[in-house]
């Protein structure tokens, strides 16, 4: 497995961008004395500034806050949290990256931690909490090693030994990925959602949708998820939820005289207004004489009808048309037998030009037969309370849709996230080909391994490495936590089945005590740990590398003002 290869757009893994320092250093004033002489202003007025480890541990601490705030949200028996924003509107999640999204964070050293979690989001859509809850970790125990006289930069190095050794490892872990093994990865991403009842349905429905759009190339599997249409409605249950082999348009028929339904359709994709043009200025016509008049109206009908007539013509049975379509070119539809629908989204054109194989035209006077797409069939269907239409059975399916449905707002927007991570994951893991046993497992055995690798380096750097390998166990100690259970016990029993060489044990939330993970089914892409232990260390390192804060007037607060925050 070469595990730097490309990957699709949205699912880039590598190489890492740290995330841009958002500190602001603007001019300050600082007093330098020169041989008693003036002091020398070389920075703007009205400026602070913290360093040495004043401004170290400030940061040190803010990193660690935000840590502490997603933590209890960890694991399959972990909380939500209900966020609510200035405007009242409120979410109920479990997922890390949109708590800290929706957290109005402003101190620039948890701003770092947060880049972190968006950073796990986009490029494996898992183990956000992870991935916070690690830095977190690394941050608290440097911070031990700074009061044991352990200078940051040794830290940074050893943290870097370490995570590049770390990564090694993940390797030798990794196996290989089929479907059901797919349908695992996605169970274990919605496990502990507010989804979990349905995670079975939900799993299924997403390795459905990431294997119908996944694509083969020289390099192995590559999944573009814009493929993918995720759409929500609310009402219903969630197992009301369906994927289609085409593409859902949340509109309805423009006339009730057309069929509801068409087989084998031959679609027109019209990207102009079925309507009589209007004059670009306003004109006034006056008519004197009521032969003119009906005269006047007889050419707006024959125009309408002229061009419904250039539909019928090229053989489409059903228009999906961007802009309006006139009452009167309604009823020539409706009496030609043709199913349309007006105003599509501009992005639902683009998704069925690619579904049904269609040209949007933009003058009708151009459309002819082989501009059409196809399907095997378009229907509207009743759901919830409004119309929509499918569009299904396409020739170039490699579009798919996924209409999910919930009770309520906060049902379905939960249920959308949480469907997102797994499609997500379950794409990783397609085009990886590459997953790891989750529950702590592999974490406590590299934690494990990198405690004998320290042994080899020596040193002071040998300390930071322990320090890492020690602070990898707060996944394990953090699962056992909120599944309240005892987390020093459930270490010790980690640490000793590990010791026995059952490197595929990890916490059992449910039962106490630790359990093989492999039997448990619970498996996560191997992309997911690697990222997340990456950017953990990394961020840990650039937090851990500043030792002067200069913040310019009005640049949000100061480290100093850092009074810890409460969730
Ligand atoms: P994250 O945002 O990091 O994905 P989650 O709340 O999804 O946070 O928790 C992920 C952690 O829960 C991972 O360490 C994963 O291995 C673990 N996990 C998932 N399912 C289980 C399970 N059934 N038993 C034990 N641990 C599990
Ligand atoms: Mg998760």
């Amino acid at each position: 497995r070469n595990s730097s290869r490309r990957r699709s757009q949205r699912t880039i893994g590598r190489p890492y961008d740290p995330p841009s320092v958002a500190l602001p250093v603007e001019p300050t004033r600082v007093n330098h004395m020169q041989n008693g002489q003036q002091p020398i202003f070389i920075l703007k007025e009205g400026t602070t500034r913290t360093s040495g480890k004043g401004a170290q541990s400030n940061n040190i601490a803010a990193a660690k806050a935000v840590a502490e705030a997603v933590r209890s949200t960890l694991g399959p028996k972990g909380m939500d949290k209900m966020l609510v924003d200035s405007m009242g509107d409120v979410v109920i999640t479990n997922d890390g990256a949109t708590i800290l999204k929706e957290m109005e964070i402003e101190h620039p050293a948890a701003k770092m931690i947060i880049e972190i979690a968006k950073t796990q989001e986009q490029h494996c859509f898992d183990g956000t909490t992870s991935a916070v809850v690690i830095a977190g970790e690394l941050l608290k125990r440097s911070e031990d090693l700074v009061e044991q006289n352990v200078h940051p930069t040794v830290i940074c190095e050893g943290f870097r030994l370490a995570s590049d050794k770390a990564v090694e490892l993940i390797d030798t872990h990794g196996k290989g990925v089929n479907e059901k093994m797919l349908t695992e990865v996605a169970k274990t991403a919605l496990t502990g959602k507010s989804t979990g009842a349905v995670k079975e349905f939900l799993s299924d429905i997403s390795v459905k949708a990431v294997l119908s759009v996944a694509q083969e190339d020289d390099q192995g599997a590559i999944v573009d998820l814009d493929d993918i249409k995720v759409q929500k409605k609310q009402g219903g249950s969630i197992r009301d939820s369906t994927l289609v082999d085409g593409i859902i348009l949340d509109k309805e028929r423009v006339h009730s005289g057309m069929p509801k339904s068409v087989s084998d359709a031959r679609i027109a994709l019209v990207n102009s207004a079925i309507e009589v043009k209007k004059t670009e200025v306003d004109a006034k016509i006056q008519i004197t004489d009521p032969n003119m008049l009906s005269q006047f109206l007889d050419e707006e009908e024959q125009f309408l009808r002229s061009l419904v007539d250039k539909i019928s013509e090229s053989g489409a049975n059903t228009v999906i048309c961007q802009k309006g379509i006139d009452d009167l070119a309604q009823h020539y539809m409706a009496k030609a037998g043709i199913f349309a629908i007006r105003r599509a989204k501009k992005s639902d054109m683009e998704a069925l030009s690619k579904a049904t194989g269609g040209r949007i035209v933009n003058n009708l006077d151009d459309l002819s037969g082989e501009d059409l797409g196809s399907s095997s069939k378009v229907e509207e269907r009743k759901i919830g309370d409004s119309d929509m239409v499918f569009v299904e059975g396409c020739p170039q399916a490699k579009s798919v849709s996924v209409l999910l449905r919930g009770g309520t707002e906060h049902v379905v927007d939960e249920v959308k996230r949480a469907f997102e991570d797994a499609i997500g994951v379950v794409a990783v893991a397609h085009e990886d080909g590459s997953v790891l046993t989750g529950g702590g497992s592999v974490i406590a055995a590299l934690s494990r391994d990198l405690r004998s690798y320290a042994e080899g380096i020596g040193g002071r750097e040998q300390m930071a490495i322990e320090a890492f390998s020690s602070a990898l166990e707060v996944i394990p100690r953090t699962l056992a936590e909120n599944a309240g259970l005892d987390p020093v016990n459930t270490i010790i029993d980690l640490r000793k089945a590990h010791s026995e060489g059952k490197s595929t044990h990890g916490v059992n939330v449910y039962k106490g005590g630790v359990v093989d993970m492999a039997k448990a089914k619970v498996y996560e892409p191997s992309r997911v740990v690697e990222q997340a232990i990456q950017s953990a260390s990394e961020t840990a390192v650039m937090i851990l590398r500043i030792d002067d804060v200069i913040s310019s007037k009005g640049a949000g607060p100061m480290p100093e003002d850092f009074e810890g925050m409460d969730m």
